[in-house]
């Protein structure tokens, strides 16, 4: 199949080069996102294949669609970029690559945990410059402090076994138990008490109309005073100027983001020399307690080999008319 590739950095090209040498699909790789200004690129183009950037909303697809595309190949888990009822109604059928990092997403949590406790961050520098002093390096032991997981699906879960590794108790919420959180010890409660108990509160669910600003004014009124908030899912899921509150008044003890709301403008480009027009994320980037890292919490080989192989996967079963596993409908959440 012929497919436009949208949103390429060298490392997709490298990992869907390797992973189409069997399928030999005509792939045509094009740097710029897909939205409605770029849309003329996929013109006779029967797929097109984006990530997590691409603004693939109503006007877009109708650009698209008339133009000749009908499958969207997405080449990540969340599809809130989408317009799934957009999709339907022009006949476009929409794949993801479900799960393609769940333990490098956990594992980089876990990361911005530890580095944020133990301030490596700001021990690196201090070391560079020949600083040895430990003032305002003090941390606190992970073992039996409270982990607040919001979203206990495939990366929830991981964070949990990993943190209980630690000595750590889990507190979760989700709309759906997990069993095998359950089984590891976690206790699932509402969100208020989440949010009373956890010393550290990591976000694992989806963007959806429900997560919106799921920690805004009204959540860090409830949190534990001095909290570690840790969001490697989705940046919308914090309203960024309530927490910047919430770190000016010492509410939040620690911020360890993956993601953040404006991300679109920033992350996935070199931008170094160039004056960042965003206040909001810039005044973020001030604080000694705040660790941001550009949406690079899947980047893991295995991701990209992963995300790569379930792309070709889905593109053959659609393109031979068989029902494809990751196929998205409009009902499903994001
Ligand atoms: P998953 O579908 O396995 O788990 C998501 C969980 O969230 C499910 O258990 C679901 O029931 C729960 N959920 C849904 N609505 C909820 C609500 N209103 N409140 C609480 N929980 C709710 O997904 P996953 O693979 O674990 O991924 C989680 C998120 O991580 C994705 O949605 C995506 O946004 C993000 N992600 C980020 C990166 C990155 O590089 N930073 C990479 C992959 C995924």
């Amino acid at each position: 199949m012929k497919v436009a590739v949208f949103s390429t950095k060298v490392y997709d090209r490298q990992f869907l080069s390797a992973a189409n040498s069997p399928t030999q699909h005509e792939l045509v790789f094009f740097e710029p996102r897909l939205n409605r200004d770029t849309a003329i690129l996929a013109a006779g183009f029967p797929a097109v294949c984006v990530f997590v950037h691409d603004q693939v909303d109503a006007q877009t697809l109708e650009l698209i669609a008339s133009r000749g595309t009908r499958l969207v190949v997405l080449r990540c888990a969340g599809f809130n970029n989408v317009d799934l009822q957009a999709a339907a109604d022009l006949g476009i059928t929409v794949v993801r690559v479900p799960a393609y990092s769940p333990y490098g997403v956990a594992e980089h949590a876990v990361g911005l945990i530890l580095s944020l406790n133990r301030k490596i961050h700001r021990a690196y520098n201090r070391v560079r410059e020949g600083n040895f002093s430990l003032d305002g390096l003090l941390g606190f032991n992970l073992y039996e402090r409270t982990v607040g997981i919001v979203g206990t699906g495939k990366i929830g879960l991981i964070l949990g076994q990993i943190m209980k590794g630690f000595g750590c108790e889990l507190l979760a919420y989700d709309v759906y138990r997990n069993p095998e959180l359950e089984a590891l010890g976690g206790k699932y409660v509402e969100l208020p008490e989440l949010f009373a108990n956890s010393d550290i509160i990591s976000l694992h669910c989806p963007l959806t109309p429900e997560t919106h600003h799921l920690i805004n004014a009204e959540a860090i009124e409830q949190i534990k005073s001095g909290v570690m908030l840790i969001n490697t899912s989705r940046g919308a899921l914090i309203d960024t100027l309530a927490v910047i509150e919430g770190l000016k008044s010492g509410k939040i003890g620690y911020l360890g983001v993956d993601v953040y709301e404006q991300e679109s403008e920033l992350f996935f480009e070199d931008l170094s020399g160039e004056i960042i027009q965003d206040d909001i994320f810039q005044r973020l980037t001030t604080f000694p307690n705040v660790l941001i890292t550009g949406h690079q919490a899947f980047f893991t080989s295995e991701a990209l080999r992963n995300i790569a192989e379930t792309t070709f996967a889905n593109i053959a079963d659609v393109e031979q008319g068989r029902s494809c596993p990751n196929e998205i409908r409009a009902q499903a959440s994001a």
